[in-house]
């Protein structure tokens, strides 16, 4: 037989993280490598998704979601950034920020043209730039703080860069940029007349009286960012799917006619879910997550510290990098292995952030547990010492 699968699928290769959870899988452990939150949804949200079916709220929607969706980003996004912007034109609702960012990579760049992704990076930033044949390009962040430089930046930029990536709060580091890296970074977008894609989807996970701010507000911001983030974090819905970008009009048609392209639409009766979500959950319903995860931050942390893995405390999001290098292994899919196999506790492999080797040492720690099965978890690694 003489058919092959295309050159493109060696783009997309299984990641760390999936093979972490089929042997965590396999073994009956704790699965912290996975960013999937199982704590509860809220009522009002699968109430709205709910009667939506019952209403008969089953079919395509239209491209770029549904009016009441639409509407209730458009006032959050007013709520929490200050900024009016039109839900007619300025918004589209996909597939999950994933599918917002895929969308407006097709929409936006071209084959070869350059983007800039911060490092530790999240590997769906990387596969999704190269999936729509833009190139990658690294600036790193250094530890214990994830600092950069300007120099950094002007370093790496070429005739093609076309654009950035900003993931605040970030994954796997959980950095919340400062006002003063997002200025660093407006000046430089617009020196060199980039496209800013910002990932927020951590938006309400922000630690110790930090500020989520968004790129988008800062001043000569507006016209070339475009903001993209969801809901699967924040109301605990990863399957549902429900994500959106926000951008001037004049990019945002061309980002829905992708969207319809690949996805047609978001689900139906969940953009009902969310919507109602957004519309009437109370301002205390966001600043409880930060607080709820705040204490799984702590928890993890001293855990991780006691069992003599240094955590590098994050800001934000949650997921915390942690030291394995004193583990048994030659590398560190080896020494992550080492530990789940004698603690039960899954977790990512550093390389997983890294184009090099420089995440060797290093291995991830997803937090967003309920908080039995997290003791559990930090019991067990505790034990590592013992
Ligand atoms: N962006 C970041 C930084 C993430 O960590 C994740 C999930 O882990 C996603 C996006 C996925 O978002 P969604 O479920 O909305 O596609």
């Amino acid at each position: 037989m003489n058919l092959k699968l295309s050159n493109r699928h060696e783009w997309v290769i299984q990641s760390e993280i999936r093979n972490m959870s089929i042997e965590c899988g396999r073994i009956g452990g704790i699965n912290l490598s996975q960013g999937v939150c199982d704590l509860e949804v809220p009522e009002l949200v699968r109430m709205g998704a709910k009667s939506a079916i019952d209403k008969g709220i089953n079919s395509y929607t239209r491209y770029d979601g549904i009016d009441e969706l639409r509407a209730a980003i458009a006032k959050k996004h007013k709520v929490f950034t200050g900024r009016d912007v039109n839900p007619e034109t300025e918004i589209v609702v996909s597939a999950g920020a994933t599918g917002a960012l895929y969308c407006a990579c097709l929409a936006l760049l071209n084959p070869g043209d350059e983007a800039i992704v911060f490092e530790p990076y999240y590997g769906y930033h990387i596969s999704t730039l190269i999936a729509t044949q833009a190139v990658p390009v690294y600036v790193r962040m250094n530890p214990p703080k994830w600092m950069f430089s300007k120099e950094d930046l002007e370093a790496v930029v070429t005739e093609r860069t076309k654009g950035i990536i900003v993931c605040t709060p970030s994954n796997p580091s959980g950095k919340v940029f400062s006002r003063e890296e997002l200025d660093m970074i407006a000046g430089f977008a617009e020196r060199y007349n980039l496209f800013v894609f910002t990932d927020e989807i951590y938006e309400h996970f922000v630690y110790d009286g930090r500020e989520h701010i968004s790129p988008v507000t800062l001043p000569g911001m507006r016209d070339r960012t475009i903001t993209i983030s969801g809901l699967s974090k924040t109301f605990s819905i990863t399957g549902w799917r429900i994500g959106y970008s926000i951008c001037d009009a004049k990019w945002s048609q061309a980002i829905g006619y992708f969207n319809d392209l690949v996805y047609v639409c978001a689900p139906a009766p969940l953009q009902m879910g969310v919507a109602r979500g957004l519309k009437e959950l109370k301002p205390g319903y966001y600043q409880k997550i930060s607080e709820e995860y705040r204490g799984k931050r702590n928890m993890i942390c001293d855990a991780l510290n006691k069992a003599g893995l240094k955590p590098y405390i994050p800001q934000g999001a949650y997921y915390v990098l942690a030291d394995i290098s004193g583990l048994p292994g030659e590398s560190c899919k080896e020494r992550a292995m080492y530990l789940l196999h004698k603690t039960g506790i899954a977790c990512v492999p550093g390389e997983a952030f890294y184009h090099d080797d420089s995440g060797e040492g290093l291995a991830r720690f997803c937090f967003a547990k309920d908080n039995a099965v997290l003791d559990k978890a930090c019991q067990k690694l505790e034990e590592l010492r013992t």
